[in-house]
């Protein structure tokens, strides 16, 4: 589903529960095609059929962007990076834990020590992959601050909280956030989920508000439908809510 200019939810990529994951696909001017996420081990098929569909052949893929380590994110990177033949790019910490590796309680406190003891279990809990999952390293590691061309300018946010590597991605040219899981919209406004998918609330609410300055319509998030209108208001209304 084209929601704006070449920028695309790829429809079918579900979890079990039914509700859409919303990976994107970016189709840039020059005729290359990023992927954003790609859904669960498994789901590569659907991402290129759905390329089939709109008259795009795999070859065309040049960058698949993932925007933190959850399998229903990055499940397919090893099968679309295969059969692509794309670059892949990932934040920084999150893509370790794609690539394979292990952390200790102690090592996550070493390299975060802003986390609390709950936000430390919150975060060990969710670093066990789906055991179908395929490791992979990424060609690029991202950091807040990068822009990419994909459908036009493209910034990366990093807005740790829900992993600690989580990244938005602001399209400017196209008045779009894609905030990905770094928000849920409930009925089109702007929330958190609990933890431990949040693993850190109170670090969410800070990274959300890195945001605040940003205007757009459109608003992608937590496997919602996507907001049309209204977006940046609807995220200063939650921002404004938290103030204590
Ligand atoms: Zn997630």
């Amino acid at each position: 589903m084209e929601i704006a200019k070449g920028l695309h939810i790829v429809d079918g990529i579900k979890a079990p529960s039914g509700i859409s994951l919303n990976p994107l696909a970016l189709f840039g001017a020059d005729g290359s095609v990023h992927l954003v996420d790609c859904g669960f081990p498994g789901q590569a098929k659907i991402t290129i059929d759905y390329l089939a569909s709109v008259g795009t052949a795999p070859s065309k893929v040049k960058s698949l962007i993932l925007t933190h380590y959850d399998p229903d994110h990055v499940g397919s990177a090893a099968e679309i990076q295969r059969i692509t033949g794309c670059t892949v790019m990932a934040p920084e910490f999150d893509e370790r834990v794609i690539s394979g590796e292990h952390f200790t309680d102690d090592q996550l406190r070493k390299l975060f020590p802003k986390y609390d003891n709950a936000e430390i279990a919150a975060i060990q809990v969710r670093l066990h992959p789906d055991p179908e999952y395929e490791n992979i390293k990424a060609d690029r590691v991202l950091r807040g601050g990068d822009v990419l061309d994909t459908v036009g300018e493209t910034v990366i946010y990093h807005v740790p909280g829900h992993t600690p590597g989580l990244i938005a991605l602001y399209f400017k040219d196209l008045s779009c956030l894609a905030a990905v899981d770094s928000m849920k919209l409930f009925d089109g406004k702007v929330g958190l989920t609990k933890p431990p998918m949040t693993a850190s609330p109170r670090e969410a609410v800070e990274s959300l508000g890195k945001l605040r300055d940003l205007n757009f319509e459109i608003l992608i998030a937590y496997h919602s439908p996507p907001l049309m209108s209204g977006g940046s208001t609807a995220l200063r209304e939650y921002l404004d809510s938290q103030k204590t």
